[in-house]
């Protein structure tokens, strides 16, 4: 049984269930404060975040750079729509693309609307550039995949519970499996569009795919004209120690979707960044979103790219992150079948007859350490890139200790 130190914050629990949807299910903890790599409860207890917002808060809560950036930019202007021009946008858009390397962003808000947005422009490309004819594009994707919760994205999902009952479901999408190079390169035809990947599956467990899928996928998508659209939302921004999950392969996309750590824990921001050539065929009325590259989203962006453009988070990932993996794998054996993932990302697997992920997960609050089950008994761990060694060194005992209990005890 999972013990807290205060009283069970009912109330708070209460109204949620009440007046919120039920569409999560919430570790039983009601946070009212957070610093860094710590949040507060209501009742006063502290806890290590080892789950980051699902890497949205890479650079930690409340990081100090980042809301003053936020709070100097709610002191002249937040929204103006994209009716006129601001002075915040441009500027954000040409350091983004500088930091990645690519020539041209398409601002949005969440991660699901970038994806949507770069389904959106393949689609468009297919038709004007590559000659597809009008209605036959196809975007081939991976098995396992997690790529939002819109009607289109959860019609590719592979996720039962994500895409029953949301039907009739938006054709023109062709599920491989992840991984499987040649499996790839059967599903590409002249009419594909585009290919799909995450460079690691984060919902589906932190998945790592096999050395050279990607620069096949690369090469395939090369050799057919099809674009390669990276997903980065969860992998990109310095997660696995390296600026994009891909540069660990060498591998460029044509398109990449970032977002989750782009709005810095504080707003929701979102982008597709990517050749010139491909997102230029957009034109006005084709696309938009009333918040997408507003100022204050943009402000906060550019404050986030100022903290990626050191290279300090990349570096602390890597490092923090092999100490990570080098502790959690002295684990497989003694509680864990498998520790999977890169630099400060890791997801590990409970060795049968342990607890399940949901109760490893109740446990690990008990002690005072916050992460998330993905699938059975898959836990996630992605603590902020800020976080100190001795608090990661806490978290990751904490973790020991949780999974080496037998699921009988
Ligand atoms: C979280 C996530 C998304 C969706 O982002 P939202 O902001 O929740 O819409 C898309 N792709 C990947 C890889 C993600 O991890």
């Amino acid at each position: 049984m999972t013990t807290f130190a205060g009283p069970a914050p009912t109330e708070f629990i209460e109204l949620d269930e009440r007046w919120s949807t039920h569409n999560y299910h919430p570790l039983p903890v009601v946070i009212t404060e957070a610093e860094g790599a710590w949040v507060t409860d209501v009742t006063g207890r502290r806890y290590l975040d080892f789950l980051s917002a699902y890497s949205a808060l890479n650079f930690g809560h409340r990081h100090p750079e980042l809301v003053a950036a936020a709070v100097t930019q709610l002191g002249r202007v937040t929204l103006t729509s994209r009716a006129f021009h601001h002075d915040v946008l441009g500027r954000f858009c040409a350091e983004l693309a500088q930091l990645t390397g690519t020539e041209m962003v398409l601002p949005m808000n969440t991660g699901a609307e970038a994806v949507e947005s770069a389904l959106k422009v393949a689609r468009k490309w297919a038709y004007e550039v590559k000659g597809v004819p009008a209605g036959q594009a196809e975007i081939v994707v991976a098995g396992s995949n997690f790529h939002g919760r819109t009607i289109s994205i959860v019609s590719f999902s592979t996720d039962e519970t994500a895409r029953t009952g949301f039907g009739p479901y938006t054709p023109g999408f062709v599920v491989v499996k992840y991984g499987d190079a040649a499996a790839l390169a059967d599903a590409i035809t002249e009419r594909t569009a585009a290919v799909l990947l995450e460079p690691i599956q984060g919902e589906a467990g932190v998945i790592v795919p096999p050395d050279g899928y990607l620069a096949e996928a690369r090469r395939l998508c090369d050799e057919a004209g099809v674009l390669l659209i990276a997903d980065e939302i969860q992998s990109g921004l310095a997660r696995t120690g390296t600026l994009l999950a891909l540069d660990h392969e060498r591998v460029r996309a044509d398109l990449y979707t970032l977002g989750k750590a782009l709005g810095g824990g504080i707003v929701p921001l979102s982008a597709v960044v990517g050749r010139r050539d491909v997102l230029g065929v957009l034109n006005p009325g084709e696309h938009g979103s009333t918040f997408g590259g507003n100022p204050l989203a943009c402000a906060v962006g550019r404050a986030v790219i100022r903290l990626l453009s050191t290279g300090e988070y990349q570096r602390r990932s890597a490092s923090l992150g092999a100490h990570l993996h080098a502790r959690l794998g002295e684990l497989v054996g003694h509680g864990l079948a498998e520790v999977r993932g890169r630099g400060l990302w890791a997801g590990i697997d409970i060795a049968p007859g342990g607890l399940s992920g949901r109760a490893a997960s109740e446990e690990l609050a008990g002690r005072g350490v916050l992460c998330k089950e993905t699938h059975g008994a898959t836990l996630r761990i992605a603590p902020p890139l800020t976080i100190s060694q001795e608090d990661l060194d806490q978290g990751i005992d904490a973790i020991a200790a949780v999974v080496r209990r037998p699921a009988t005890s």
